[in-house]
């Protein structure tokens, strides 16, 4: 399979991290011959197989995947996530009924490994020696864990002082080496070249074998349902390469007969790091900005797969929109209270879910999928803070009656 530039179509490596116009490579879309009868059973034959390339939910989808050699496949076992039913969700949106597909149930506790899998197995037979990423922390935790199980080295540029301490912690366990870089995630994804000899392989989500092994979390989620497709499938965007991924993945979904519809698609960022919401509605390019939120995986400025994300959200009549760090972490405390908790990031979902129910674009029967991205351990600092915050203004409430 080539890769092609998702904007001109001209031919682009899939090592590059952009193409001459600015767009970024990708896979066409896969259809393979195969019956969609014949593909749903050999995806419940192969989830119940303990063949080790099976266990993963990534490569069980072989079909739809970049042919790589089997030896080649580096796995953790990604990609066996749960979707769970929410009703206090469902009542705290205001819609019939909601579901979270959480891919903060992976390995290294995000949807990363998805993309990573594949992405490191690719770089692993192209003979690649190590791995670099940007990362405001979840690509290169998990970068490092599937570069160690390879035994690659790897390099991350994080943002200096701005990614939690959890992932810091978790990406130094698998052996990465950190790379600090001042300023944002945009600083860090411009320096990406100054590391290594040139012969590491970039793992961003610039690079398309990531977005294929995300994709498979839509082939993920329509299994558990029986195929039947949610009205609306909401998640956060950063650098806006998963929104990319799961409309790459309904889109063939559909083209292979698996599914007869396509839901509509929200892209929720949060307001201090919102040019996508900007670009959605003025048009024209996108206007970068400096990010800040407390949200830290989307506190990314400069998204490079915008224009993929923004023919995903149009072809699906779907919605961009922002919601304030104060709304996003309620809605996280909300998850939290379920006994099922994600990171800051991923609440961005529920919290954009809820503003879209209260201005109708969302109609009050809608049937939801929300995506958690990450998991709740991934940033315990900003779950102290906010209780603490609350048991504060509790205590000053209480002192003023
Ligand atoms: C990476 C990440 C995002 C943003 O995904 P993009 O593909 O950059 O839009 C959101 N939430 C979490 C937890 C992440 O790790
Ligand atoms: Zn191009």
């Amino acid at each position: 399979m080539n890769t092609i530039c998702s904007d001109c179509s001209a031919p682009v490596a899939a090592t590059a991290t952009a193409c001459a116009c600015g767009g970024v490579a990708a896979f066409e879309d896969a259809s393979p011959r195969i019956s969609p009868s014949g593909f749903k059973r050999a995806l419940r034959d192969r989830r119940a197989s303990n063949e080790l390339r099976f266990r993963s939910g990534v490569w069980r989808l072989a079909e739809v995947l970049p042919p790589l050699p089997h030896d080649a496949i580096v796995t953790l076992f990604e990609g066996n996530m749960p979707v769970y039913e929410s009703e206090r969700g469902a009542s705290f949106a205001g819609v019939g009924r909601l579901g979270y597909l959480h891919l903060g149930m992976n390995p290294t506790g995000s949807f990363k490994d998805l993309g990573m899998t594949v992405a490191v197995s690719a770089a692993k037979a192209a003979g690649a020696t190590g791995v670099v990423c940007a990362s405001t922390g979840n690509t290169a935790a998990s970068m490092a864990a599937y570069a160690a199980r390879a035994g690659m080295e790897s390099y991350a540029l994080v943002p200096s002082g701005k990614i939690s301490g959890a992932k810091l912690a978790q990406m130094r366990d698998y052996g990465v080496n950190v790379v600090p870089v001042e300023g944002s995630f945009d600083d860090a994804f411009n320096k990406l070249s100054s590391v290594g000899d040139g012969k590491l392989a970039v793992v961003n989500s610039t690079n398309p074998y990531r977005v294929e092994g995300q994709k498979c979390a839509v082939y993920m989620l329509l299994d558990q349902r029986d195929w039947n497709v949610p009205d609306w499938l909401v998640l956060p965007g950063g650098n806006l390469g998963n929104v990319s991924a799961f409309g790459k993945g309904f889109r063939e979904a559909f083209a292979l007969g698996l599914i007869d519809r396509l839901p509509r698609i929200a892209v929720v960022q949060a307001a201090g790091a919102a040019p996508f919401v900007r670009v959605f509605e003025l048009g024209g390019d996108l206007v970068p900005v400096v990010p800040h939120t407390a949200a830290s995986a989307i506190a990314i400025g400069n998204p490079k797969s915008w224009r993929k994300a923004l023919r995903v959200v149009r072809e699906s009549n779907g919605a961009v929109l922002a919601v304030d760090d104060e709304a996003i972490l309620d809605a996280k405390a909300r998850i939290g209270a379920e006994g099922i908790g994600c990171e800051p990031a991923s609440a961005a979902s529920l919290a954009g879910l809820r503003v879209l129910r209260a201005s109708g674009v969302v109609a009050p029967d809608a049937d939801v999928v929300a995506v958690l991205t990450g998991h709740t351990l991934k940033d315990t600092d900003a779950i102290v803070a906010y209780h603490e915050r609350l048991e504060a203004n509790g205590a000053k409430r209480a002192a003023a009656v």
